[in-house]
């Protein structure tokens, strides 16, 4: 079972599809834009009107 090397992949966004909120918790450093695995894990959180894009209180930073 590979699922901890998927989940730690940053170009695994099928994954990330599939569990979201992990994906995001698992990847709470990474950047939308560099991150694949973030990325697919948020616009499924948006799509399912989990999150807000323009919420004021955003659960990742940009530095
Ligand atoms: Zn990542």
């Amino acid at each position: 079972m590979s699922a901890e090397l998927s989940c730690l992949s940053h170009r695994n966004a099928a994954w990330g599809r599939a569990n979201p909120k992990l994906a995001m918790q698992t990847h709470l450093d990474c950047h939308l834009d560099t991150c694949a695995t973030k990325s697919a894990a948020w616009t499924a959180l948006v799509a399912s009107g989990k999150v807000v894009p323009d919420s004021c209180r955003p659960d990742w930073t940009e530095s």
